[in-house]
């Protein structure tokens, strides 16, 4: 039987996030067609992989980042408030056109290099330049614009009516969504509840489920927002999301962190999913990721982009178990209150329901599409190892990712880069960054 890649005698993290040493995987039609340790045919590949001494592992979802923020790394660490007026504001209102271009592309190098194979963009201005780097890299990305119509903090001059935000954000939609071989998709958004009218975010929800799309915003993230909604509502803010009847299964609330029990409890009665980003959280508070995991709820892994702690999910991996244990298990004696398997199948496919992609993304199973990574394990800090599971959280890091495939394509082999030319990338980036730092006076 004909294939386009095969991958011979590798170690691969199945979808009971079990390590099955010496197999092989089969990829065809941008799909996995076999996983088997004795091919049980003939396959003539097009292309063959060794995987001695790589563990294959589905590729990583960054299911909250910025990739409009990515020229702001380095800037926003150890500052004193407000970030969003003083830096926030004026960078991202001096973006150009050509600036979230280079932005968008450092970002998927970035993601690429880190074994990041798809994100969601919580979105930002000029979303097709987006769109086209998603396109050219070959990642998957979930795209939407930052809507926004009211609010003391945001400027007028970012400010504009619901009729201009929905259409941008269906322009946008009608564009995009489902191009690129399917990798792109466009959702809806609000930044976040304190800068939405009731009425902006009614219409952005009846908008996305007649699209039959995804709804996402920025949720319990500091305490000015539940202010707000105790305030304005007399309710905290997904009890103020309920009473607009927006919360379903396709509502993703990024952060999520200042929770109440009822609110947890709304979470859950809806299906809505949530994205904890552990290394900008900590700044804020402490996930109650154990208390969402025991009711159930779909849990994914953001980085919230370059500015606020790069875009290494092995890294937020690493925070979030430390961070886990030391506020969670320590005061009850709870050694296991965070798993490395939890935190595997959260970068994985909790990444892909939060992407509402579950069906084909998110586990190495037959008939899924073919997006992996392989971890190169025959390292002094990996092997040998008791638990390779352990070990991935532990110890592996970004640069250990040797290869990428996203549908059945390589799109890093041996961490060269195939489908982006990483010294432009890294060139031009430098140029766009010390622009903006003289136009943007930050
Ligand atoms: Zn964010």
């Amino acid at each position: 039987m004909n294939a386009d890649l095969l991958i011979k005698n590798c170690s691969i993290l199945t979808s009971d996030f079990e390590i099955n040493h010496g197999q092989n995987i089969v990829i065809k039609d941008h799909k996995i067609v076999a996983i088997e340790k004795e091919l049980t045919q003939i396959y003539v590949a097009k292309e063959t992989l060794d995987g001695k001494g790589k563990l294959v592992m589905p590729g990583l979802i960054d299911a909250h980042t910025h990739t409009n923020q990515q020229l702001l790394r380095g800037r926003i660490s150890d500052e004193y408030p407000m970030i969003w007026t003083r830096i926030m504001v004026p960078f991202e209102s001096n973006l150009r056109e050509e600036d979230v271009a280079i932005s968008a592309e450092l970002s998927c190098l970035e993601m690429l290099k880190a074994g990041t194979i798809g994100f969601i963009d919580a979105g930002g201005s000029y979303m097709h330049k987006v769109a086209e780097a998603v396109e050219t890299s070959g990642l998957r990305g979930v795209l939407t614009c930052s809507t926004m119509d009211t609010g003391a903090a945001i400027p007028e001059s970012m400010k504009t009516t619901m009729e201009h935000n929905i259409q941008r954000n269906k322009d946008l939609f009608d564009a995009y969504h489902e191009k690129a071989d399917g990798r792109i998709h466009v959702w809806y958004s609000l930044r976040s509840l304190i800068t939405c009218t009731p009425e902006l975010i009614q219409k952005v929800y009846e908008i996305a489920i007649a699209s039959g799309t995804g709804m996402q915003t920025h949720m319990n993230e500091y305490t000015n927002e539940i202010s707000y909604c105790l305030e304005n509502f007399q309710m905290r803010p997904y009890e103020y999301l309920e009473s607009l009847g927006v919360l379903d299964k396709n509502f993703l609330g990024a952060h999520s962190i200042l929770l109440s029990e009822n609110e947890m409890d709304l979470i859950q009665k809806y299906d809505s999913k949530v994205v904890h980003c552990p290394i900008s959280n900590a700044g804020k508070g402490v996930t109650k990721s154990p208390s969402l995991m025991q009711k159930g709820v779909s849990i994914g892994l953001g980085t919230d982009g370059s500015a606020h702690s790069g875009l290494s999910l092995f890294d937020q991996m690493k925070v979030f178990k430390s961070l886990m244990r030391a506020f969670w298990g320590v005061p009850i004696f709870d050694p296991v209150v965070m798993p490395s398997k939890n935190i595997l199948e959260m970068a994985t496919l909790g990444g892909a329901k939060a992407m509402l992609q579950d069906k084909q993304l998110g586990s190495l199973e037959v008939g899924k599409k073919a997006d992996m990574i392989l971890i190169n394990i025959d390292q002094p800090h990996i092997g040998p190892t008791h638990q390779l599971t352990n070990t991935l959280i532990e110890s592996a890091n970004s640069n250990d990712v040797a290869d990428v495939i996203v549908n059945g394509r390589i799109l890093m082999k041996n961490r060269e880069v195939l489908t982006l030319d990483e010294e432009r990338i890294k060139y031009e980036s430098k140029k766009a960054m010390d622009d903006l730092i003289v136009r943007a006076k930050i």
